[in-house]
């Protein structure tokens, strides 16, 4: 057993979808199970729909709908033919779906209508590719993705659960015969209501999906080389790297190198499955590995993070952070699902960078200021350098003003202007 995944970008035009049945024709030489995002940029565009529909907008967000839905029909009509009624059948009961719920007024959480009308990207891409498939003649099945994935309702960041997932996904008889198509990022909680996983989540569907299915491999195939040591539109000599382990990948995705989404990584390494990016523009590239195991001569991985904030907190009483401020502190990460990206302790103040998230970030001001005087500044960049060299630090870093610096070992971060 095998998983593939396909981002939006690999199903953004029409020569793209067709590149699909000759990947799958050319990789899989066994059982496959295809995860597949929504095309390009529509989930962006059915975020819109959301904003729309929840500032009571219900015209404009009908009207941006129908811009959605009229793509899809385009895409369909385009490259489907002898199965096209079904296809744009399925297609409509999706759209009518998303209108019915569009008429009403909204009266639940913003999340809860976010899951329900975002969750239909995914349905109409693999809608769309399996019914392309089947024109020609690949035999496939299209598997409605919540019915296997169950979430709890933690909308827009749901939590799997593990143990029914497992079931249901081992409830079924995966055949050699055919190829499974389904759908990332989205899952269903036990109410049949529609969840989503996280923006940029259909890496951890693949994720999940391939662990259960104890699968040989999964493959996340994209439109870059591989996994480089830095983002190439940066850094024009930014170089592929070939081999990186687990644990390599998943430190880079924290310090916020967009390669995969961070939560890929746990259930591959508990299996150990390898984790192969490759770019479905070139299929004869090596592209990257990423397994278990110990990891020697890495290059530098340099990995930049915008719009930081830095929050300076000092306590007002001239009581020592390391007492009760900072269990506090933590307790209000915890209640308000912050995650700094680098905190500093002195004896009497704590800084913390952050991403920048305007609402979040106030509240956590307006609630620290109970014990700390606090002060922000914003619009920062945060670089991080892991396994660096004095080459490496000098052309980067010397010599430039920096409001935090932090040093390991194997990483060095700096946050400036
Ligand atoms: N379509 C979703 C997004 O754009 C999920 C994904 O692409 O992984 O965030
Ligand atoms: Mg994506």
């Amino acid at each position: 057993m095998k998983v593939f995944k396909f981002g939006g970008a690999s199903v953004n035009s029409i020569e793209r979808i067709k590149n699909i049945p000759k990947i799958i024709q050319e990789f899989a030489h066994e059982p496959l199970v295809v995860i597949i995002s929504a095309m390009g940029k529509t989930t962006n565009a059915l975020e819109k729909v959301v904003d729309a529909f929840y500032e009571n907008k219900q015209q404009q967000a009908l009207v941006l709908f129908e811009e959605i839905k009229q793509k899809h029909i385009q895409l369909a009509q385009e490259i489907i033919q002898e199965h096209s009624a079904s296809c744009l059948a399925d297609l409509n009961d999706l759209f009518t779906e998303v209108e019915w719920l569009l008429h009403d007024k909204p009266v639940r959480s913003y999340d809860y209508y976010y899951d329900q009308i975002v969750s239909i990207g995914e349905l109409l891409s693999t809608k769309i590719i399996s019914s392309f498939l089947q024109e020609l003649e690949i035999e496939n099945t299209w598997l409605d993705v919540r019915d296997f994935i169950r979430t709890d309702n933690n909308f827009r960041s749901a939590i799997i659960d593990w143990k029914i997932t497992r079931e249901k996904i081992q409830s079924l008889q995966f055949s050699a015969k055919t190829i499974y198509i389904t759908q990332g990022f989205i899952g269903a909680t036990d109410e049949n209501e529609s969840t989503t996983l996280g923006r940029e989540g259909s890496d951890f569907s693949a994720a999940i999906f391939a662990n259960i299915l104890n699968a040989k491999s999964l493959t996340i195939w994209k439109d870059v080389e591989g996994v480089m040591n830095a983002d190439p539109k940066e850094f024009l000599n930014a170089e592929l790297i070939e081999e990186l382990n687990f644990e390599e990948v998943i430190e880079m995705a924290f310090y916020g190198a967009q390669i995969i989404h961070p939560k890929t990584i746990k259930p591959l390494q508990n299996k150990k499955i390898p984790l192969y990016v490759k770019c479905f523009l070139n299929t004869s590239l090596k592209g990257t590995i990423i397994k278990d195991g110990k990891m020697n001569n890495l290059p530098p991985i340099i990995i930049i993070k915008k719009n930081q904030v830095l929050m300076n907190l000092k306590t007002k009483d001239f009581s020592f952070v390391g007492d009760k401020p900072m269990k506090f502190l933590y307790n209000l990460f915890g209640s308000l699902k912050l995650k700094p990206n680098l905190i500093q302790t002195g004896a009497i103040n704590v800084q913390l960078c952050m991403d920048e998230n305007e609402i979040k970030n106030q509240e956590l001001a307006l609630k620290a200021e109970e014990i700390f005087n606090v002060e922000v500044q914003k619009g920062l960049t945060l670089t991080t350098i892991r396994h660096y060299n004095e080459t490496i630090i000098d052309t980067l870093l010397t010599n430039k003003l920096f409001l935090l610096k932090q040093q390991t070992q194997e990483t060095i971060q700096i946050l400036n202007f």
